[in-house]
């Protein structure tokens, strides 16, 4: 079975449509999104068209400010800090990667807490850990709503992450064990990393490597979640971490690329924006 984050996050969007029109009418305004994007990177500007698409899509106003490579950090801040006060505006997202002489965590932490859609200022990051109230990443937010949705259970489930960053693997593996798997996770200094995946019930993969997470690494009947976004070295077209062709024989449940996580990822980016919105407005 194959778990579309396409078909989820089209009907997502859908019902978001509905709400944020009702937001417009109650409050004056709709939720407003202000993307910051410096250089000139091909992934990032299609990344950050993709979020303005589905802005549009929502009814969320999206403003994209670009500003060339050679920015400084200092104006970066700068510009942050008129967003921090503008009132107007509910959710601040700087794509990553930054420019290499601009620091990703003085600009990360530079973001009102408040205005993190992202979630991952230093205070969300934190909450999340200690089970407090906050605004969730949005791909691991994504790949918990995809496993809900398909209705797979989680409490009590051996899950194996592979993948330890900041901005996936370690939050993707704090949900599953809020939900009560147990949660193994994996990195590339694991040893005998089959053996660890061929454990799993729930394999979730996010290391940026196409196609490594072979069928023969997969036990019969194991959730697949494939976040990876890479370029095919043979073909040169969009694939994931996990070799679809062989992993879905195996599979009782995985996610596509194109198609699984990405869509999702933009989704929850969508309700983030929202929620800032309300908890402004609702405090
Ligand atoms: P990072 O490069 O930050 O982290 C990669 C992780 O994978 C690291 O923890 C690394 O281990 C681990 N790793 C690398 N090689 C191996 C290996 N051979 N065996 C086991 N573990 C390995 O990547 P991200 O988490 O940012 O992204 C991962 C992938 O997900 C990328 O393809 C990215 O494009 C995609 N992505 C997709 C999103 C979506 O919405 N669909 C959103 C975000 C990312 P170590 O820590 O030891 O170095």
């Amino acid at each position: 079975m194959i778990i579309s984050g396409k078909e989820l996050s089209a009907r997502m969007k859908a019902d978001m449509a509905a709400e944020v029109a009702a937001l417009g009418t109650k409050y004056g305004r709709v939720p407003h999104l202000v993307v910051l994007l410096v250089g000139d990177d091909p992934g990032s500007v299609s990344y950050v068209t993709g979020k303005a698409k589905a802005c549009d899509a929502v009814g969320i106003r999206n403003t994209t400010i670009r500003r060339p490579a050679d920015t400084t950090e200092e104006e970066v801040l700068r510009i942050i800090a008129e967003l921090n006060a503008d009132e107007g505006v509910d959710g601040i997202l700087v794509q990553l990667p930054l420019p290499r002489h601009i620091s990703e965590e003085r600009v990360i932490a530079a973001i009102g807490r408040e205005k993190d859609v992202d979630g991952f200022h230093p205070l969300n990051v934190a909450a999340l850990w200690m089970k407090q109230p906050c605004t969730l990443p949005c791909t691991p937010k994504g790949i918990l709503r995809m496993l809900h949705t398909a209705g797979v259970e989680l409490e009590g489930r051996r899950a194996v992450v592979v993948g330890r960053s900041n901005i996936v693997g370690l939050p993707v593996a704090k949900l599953l064990l809020d939900a009560n798997a147990t949660v193994t996770v994996a990195h590339s200094r694991t040893r005998g990393l089959a053996d660890v995946t061929r454990g799993a019930e729930i394999l979730v993969v996010a290391i940026g490597r196409p196609r490594f997470i072979t069928g023969d690494m997969i036990s019969e009947g194991a959730v697949v979640i494939d976040v990876g976004v890479n370029r095919d070295p043979e073909t040169g077209r969009l694939c994931g971490d996990v070799d679809f062709e062989t992993a879905s024989s195996k599979a009782s449940y995985i996610t596509p690329v194109p198609g699984g996580v990405g869509p999702m990822t933009i989704a929850c980016l969508m309700e983030n924006t929202i929620e800032c919105f309300r908890r402004k407005k609702e405090r």
